[in-house]
């Protein structure tokens, strides 16, 4: 290990890994410290969609899935063993709170922002075929709409992604625990802990692509002036021991409302999700299912597929790290915020929220933030072009 380098990154998750693969693309020395492993945390607990996010046209966040769109794209040429595209079914019942022409809208304004690709086109499934969608509730169906997104394994893809960043010269100290950094000048010392001893490295810029400890790096690192307001916001999934279908099913919970994605998963099974739940928590490695989170979501599959016989088998739940405010927490940007410690040559830079799916135009958006703080160095690749494979 060195003792300098232009960037520390903290976490492994898929920001801290897609930043410290675009920062070694551009030929700068990086190092990542992660805590516990790759991927550990929210990074292999999220709903493993690469999606524009359908439902975020809602809140007319256009930028935002027009890029993961792009995205999906881009991950679909470089990652073909990893980020598989699918096909999606929306089921409009007489109850469901949006009506066949705002799914044809909202499709319609999917494709296009999707580039209007073969794969963007979206159609509604003649009522011939509605039995042959694997025991969908038909009392009350009124149309069935089918469109294309993709589905990846989250935390493959990031091991994918650290890997490349590790071949482009990254190195990655794990287990490694940030404790304290001091900026400077021209840079920051950044002591962590490693096997048990503390280690100490200067870097030019710090990164905290902490995820969920966000804050509490931030709350560790000298002088940085006062940071966003965030909530932390927990996603429980659960999985069903049989696969109850082969094609990802887009509903609504008949509660409120919310989207829930019923897919099928690794081994046989089905994965279903998610929730948003204010987490209360102070240990965001403590986060775990509530039981009331888990019933939610069988009500959901029992709504829908009341023959499905199958049981839950596994749970997990991630923290979001969502901007704070008064709104419904459905209706909070997905947007990534980024804050430098200061306006011009920023010594630490903070991520907080994002999207799996555009991690690497998040990490090239990053990199921009800290051009005048990084040297020039000769670029060795570019990540629009590494193929990504499973480790
Ligand atoms: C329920 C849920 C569903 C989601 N579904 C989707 C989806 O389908 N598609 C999509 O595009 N996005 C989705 N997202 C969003 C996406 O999963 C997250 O934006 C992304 O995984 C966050 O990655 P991260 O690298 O910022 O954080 P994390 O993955 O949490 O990584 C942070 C890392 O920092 C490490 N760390 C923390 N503190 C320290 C320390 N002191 N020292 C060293 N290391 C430390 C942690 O161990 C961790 O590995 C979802 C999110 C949630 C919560």
């Amino acid at each position: 290990m060195n003792k300098d380098y232009d960037l520390v990154v903290i976490g492994a998750g898929i920001h801290g890994a897609g930043i410290a693969q675009a920062a070694a693309a551009r030929g700068h020395a990086v190092l990542v410290l992660e805590q516990r492993g790759i991927a550990a945390g929210t990074s292999s607990r999220s709903s493993k969609l690469i999606h524009g996010g359908l439902r975020y046209l809602e809140q007319f966040d256009l930028r935002l899935v027009r890029e993961c769109l792009r995205e999906r794209e881009l991950l679909l040429r470089i990652a073909p063993r990893l980020v598989h595209l699918t096909p999606f079914y929306i089921p409009v019942y007489a109850h469901t709170r949006r009506r066949p022409w705002q799914v044809r809208a909202g499709l319609s304004l999917y494709a296009l922002l999707g580039g209007l690709k073969a794969h963007a086109c979206f159609q509604m499934l003649p009522r011939r075929r509605w039995d042959k969608l694997q025991g969908l509730r038909s009392e009350g169906l009124q149309a069935v709409f089918r469109y294309w997104d993709a589905q990846t394994d989250d935390a493959a893809l990031t091991r994918a992604v650290m890997a490349s960043a590790q071949t482009l010269g990254a190195e990655l100290c794990m287990p490694a625990m940030f404790d304290h950094a001091v900026p400077g000048a021209t840079g920051c010392d950044i002591v962590f802990t490693h096997a048990g001893v503390a280690r100490s490295v200067w870097a030019r810029v710090l990164v905290n692509a902490a995820g969920p400890w966000v804050a509490r790096v931030a709350a560790r690192i000298k002088s940085l002036p006062p940071q966003p307001p965030a909530e932390l916001v927990q996603g429980t999934h659960i999985v069903l021991d049989r696969r109850i279908v082969t094609s990802i099913f887009y509903v609504e919970a008949p509660r409120d409302g919310r989207a829930i994605f019923i897919m099928p998963w690794h081994n046989g099974t089905t994965l279903v999700g998610t929730t948003e739940t204010p987490y209360g928590g102070d240990d965001p490695a403590r986060v775990k299912p509530l039981p009331e989170e888990q019933q939610y979501l069988l009500e959901v599959v029992r709504r829908y597929f009341p023959q499905a016989q199958a049981n839950i088998s596994a749970s997990f739940a991630g923290l979001r790290v969502l901007p704070g405010g008064e709104s419904r927490v459905f209706r909070r940007s997905r947007e990534i915020i980024f804050t430098a410690d200061r306006p011009q040559q920023a010594r630490v830079l903070s991520v907080y929220g994002g999207k799996l799916t555009s991690y690497r135009a998040d990490a090239q958006q990053a990199l921009r933030r800290l051009t005048d703080a990084l040297p020039v160095r000769w670029p060795i690749a570019d990540t629009r072009k590494l193929p990504l494979n499973p480790i």
